[in-house]
């Protein structure tokens, strides 16, 4: 039997944090959560993950943010959220999740500097960049192909880069990338773009913007960094060499629910299912932005779902803990 005093376990010498409500995340879902939990004097604790401000922070510009007509740096915006949800009691912990315990209440969460011991649990933990997975793309990461314009855009000043992808992010990032770049080779698998009609208008109307349809990218070459790509025709199947500095992929995310499998329903996208209350299968785990969101994924939704998570989650502590009173009455 686990024998605990004062959070203390003598399972673990690791003391265990009592919280009442959890957040696992930093980015715009993340951090709204916590200034909702704040305002409701929760003491809410955010575990940043490895990307403080999530990939929110990564975007160099954020445009559709209400509120900031002239637009806003992503990084500022995650600065702003933390000092808001902070100002209110918020604790910001630069730390990650290693694995969770959902069948039980309080949750545990291990983390890499501690445990903790969580009446409710928020996860926004957002979703990583898929890969092409081609021969070369591993091995030139970093060396020519990245998966982030706003981090490594500047490396390629004057020089010819490519973006694969035909969503929004493909053409906002490679928009961005003509401020550094002497050419941006958009090469996309159809013959006609998934991104929305502002991106579109923008990109066709940008000189240093080209496209290459109906082609996908089948290997990088390049022994120290990238020399060029192989490119194939989707439709005759036809290939050449291409050469290019540099390759960006936008190719659209998985999201972060490795911890969570076999504890939480998983939509066959990976994805964590909620209802409208944003409640996860468990009572009392909620999720929240895009974890848990394969269709907006904006920051502006990422933000009302987590507001919308702490909601729930304040609630349904309110209700257990108002239970828990009435049954210890005489
Ligand atoms: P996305 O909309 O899923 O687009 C992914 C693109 O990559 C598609 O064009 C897809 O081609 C292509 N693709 C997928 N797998 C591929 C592969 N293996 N090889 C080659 N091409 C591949 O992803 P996203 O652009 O990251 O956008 C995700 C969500 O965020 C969307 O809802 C988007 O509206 C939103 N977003 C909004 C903004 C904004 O409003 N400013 C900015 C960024 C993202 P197909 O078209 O043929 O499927």
């Amino acid at each position: 039997m686990e024998f605990r005093f004062s959070g203390l376990s003598m399972e673990n010498s690791t003391p265990q944090e009592p919280v009442k409500v959890l957040i696992l995340g930093s980015g715009p879902a993340g951090l709204s959560a916590a200034l909702y939990a704040a305002r409701a004097e929760m003491n809410p604790v955010v575990l940043t993950g490895m990307e403080l401000g999530g990939q929110a922070a990564l975007t160099y510009t954020i445009e559709n943010y209400p509120g900031f007509p002239e637009g806003v740096g992503g990084s500022q915006l995650g600065e702003l959220f933390q000092k808001q949800a902070e100002r209110f009691g918020a604790r910001v912990e630069i730390d990650s999740a290693t694995s969770v315990d959902l069948s039980q209440r309080p949750f545990r969460v291990t983390s890499f500097n501690g445990q903790f011991l969580a009446d409710s649990l928020i996860i926004a933990t957002g979703a990583t960049p898929d890969h092409l997975l081609i021969p070369g793309e591993n091995e030139l990461t970093g060396r020519g192909v990245s998966y982030c314009a706003t981090c490594d855009g500047w490396f390629f000043k004057d020089k010819k880069v490519v973006v694969v992808g035909g969503g929004d992010s493909a053409l906002e990032e490679g928009i961005f990338l003509t401020r550094y770049a002497k050419s941006v080779t958009i090469v996309h698998r159809r013959d006609s773009l998934r991104a929305g009609q502002i991106l579109q208008k923008r990109a066709f109307d940008n000189e240093k913007v080209k496209f290459i349809w109906n082609t996908v990218v089948t290997e990088v070459l390049g022994k120290e960094t990238v020399e060029a790509l192989r490119l194939k025709d989707t439709v005759t199947g036809e290939e050449r060499i291409f050469p290019t500095d540099g390759m960006f992929i936008f190719i659209g995310h998985t999201p972060n629910t490795g911890l969570f499998k076999g504890q939480l329903e998983l939509d066959e996208g990976g994805y964590i299912k909620t209802d409208t209350l944003m409640q996860t299968s468990v009572p009392g785990v909620y999720a929240a932005g895009e974890v848990a969101d394969p269709i907006y994924r904006q920051v502006v939704t990422s933000a009302g779902m987590g507001a919308a998570a702490a909601m729930q989650a304040i609630r349904y502590l309110e209700e257990n803990t108002k239970e828990a009173e009435t049954t210890l009455e005489p």
